[in-house]
């Protein structure tokens, strides 16, 4: 289990002063200035060091991203952008961040800024998040007004943070609709390339980063790389923000070790298995989007990126949904490719149409109302989907349904024959009623 004195949030359950004080007192903001003067190579060197994978759900390379930038400017100014749009099911790490420990962002928004020379940073925060939005921005006032950002600052790099609020589209959390958001047109992914990095917000070049990246950052940098990358296992390393939802018996956010076993997680964190172990039927471990898990496949995995890889799913966001036996595990799926469909921005047409389609005949399958042979045709519609539309949400929809059939194909056809048997139960009784 991760020591508390290597946990970089202190204050994620709020118990503390979450004030420019309180965060003070518990070692952020120290050396700031230390750090900046040590320059733009050194902070995006030690971050490649560190193995730090983003933690919004892609795990790319943090340090590499920042390295993307423009060393020299021609002209045009660089921004760093902050995914705060969390919206994936399952996922509520960022919010923690936001409303409980929210200097560790600001402090963080600072040095990444500076690491890639960026004259400011936006903050796009989900919609439904008031309170979080309310707390981010005291605390940059905070910092403004102790003269740790805004111009001629005493960390010596001019620097400016604005927080920009969504309006609860899910889709603004793909980082080119959210800079269209933030432009203030409709939220819709643009083609790639070019990449944010060269052509980003206003047309300049820009970084997203998601909240957690961006806060984990100054602690990194203070602590040094080789600390953060012994934890963990090789290529999957450090702390993170692991969330346990659904069917245990206490649901929390927890700061661990990547690696950690599900079964490790479960039992010190989540209180274990509501009706024990055996009880346990599924999980989807990464948020919505990520394929689920059979029990017996993932009760002793390391939840980590290649650890879920393996299972033939995905570590996404940690986001770990656990699902116990009196779940209808063909509706918990139908329910998530309805969310899909509905958060589909509709510019293309493997998404627009072929989100709508998959749900309906999902929705027939949890009612068994079906032919076997639609279970291939379906896969292969997720299959048709996946990989052929600009964003990510096309797979996002596919990927859910690819591991229900992987993992769950005996019970779907369970229904249908169940249905099949009723209909013909029935049928000469509809007979004689004609
Ligand atoms: Fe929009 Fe879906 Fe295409 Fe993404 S994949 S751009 S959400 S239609």
């Amino acid at each position: 289990m991760l020591a508390d004195k290597d946990r970089i949030f202190t204050n994620i359950y709020g118990r503390f002063d979450k004030s420019l004080k309180g965060a003070q007192a518990r070692g952020h903001w120290d050396g700031t200035a230390g750090i900046i003067e040590k320059g733009r190579d050194w902070i995006i060197n030690e971050m490649k060091a560190s193995g730090l994978r983003g933690r919004g759900g892609a795990g790319f390379p943090t340090g590499l991203k920042w390295s993307f930038m423009p060393k020299q400017s021609d002209g045009r100014p660089s921004y760093l952008v902050v995914n705060a749009d969390e919206s994936e099911p399952g996922t509520c790490k960022d919010r923690e961040i936001l409303r409980h420990d929210p200097h560790t962002l600001v402090e963080g928004c600072l040095i990444a800024g500076f690491a890639m020379g960026a004259i400011a940073a936006y903050i796009y925060v989900r919609g439904e998040f008031i309170r979080e939005r309310e707390a981010l921005q005291r605390a940059i006032d905070e910092a403004y007004e102790a003269g740790l950002i805004g111009k001629g600052n005493k960390n010596g790099y001019d620097f400016d943070i604005y927080v920009h609020h969504g309006a609860g589209a899910y889709i603004c959390g793909e980082e080119t609709a959210l800079l269209e958001s933030l432009e203030g047109k409709k939220g819709q992914p643009r083609l790639k390339p070019p990449f944010p990095a060269n052509v980003g917000l206003y047309g300049c070049p820009t970084t997203v980063n998601n909240v957690e990246s961006i806060a984990v950052a100054p602690t990194i940098l203070r602590r040094g790389a080789s600390w953060f990358s012994s934890i963990g296992r090789p290529n999957n390393v450090g702390t993170k923000l692991f969330m346990l939802v659904g069917h245990v018996n206490t649901p929390c956010t927890v700061e661990e070790a990547m690696g950690i076993t599900f079964r490790e997680l479960v039992e010190k964190h989540g209180g274990g298995i509501r009706g024990g172990w055996d009880n346990l039927l599924a999980v989807i471990p990464g948020g919505a989007s990520c394929p689920v898990v059979k029990a017996e496949d993932i009760i002793d995995c390391p939840m980590d990126f290649d650890g879920l890889r393996e299972k033939k799913s995905s570590f996404g966001t940690a986001a770990v949904i656990v699902m116990d036996k009196s779940t209808d595990i063909v509706k918990a799926i139908a329910r998530l490719s309805y969310f899909f469909k509905h958060e589909s921005c509709g510019q293309c047409t493997p998404c627009r149409e072929g989100t709508g389609w998959m749900w309906r005949v999902m929705e027939r399958l949890v009612r068994g109302e079906a032919h076997k042979r639609e279970i291939d045709m379906l896969l292969d519609v997720t299959k048709q989907v996946e990989g052929h539309t600009i964003c990510a949400l096309g797979d996002a929809a596919a990927w859910p349904i690819q591991g229900l059939i992987r993992n769950f194909r005996p019970e779907i056809e369970r229904r249908i024959d169940e249905f099949s048997r009723n209909a013909h139960r029935h049928e000469p009784v509809l007979a004689a009623a004609e």
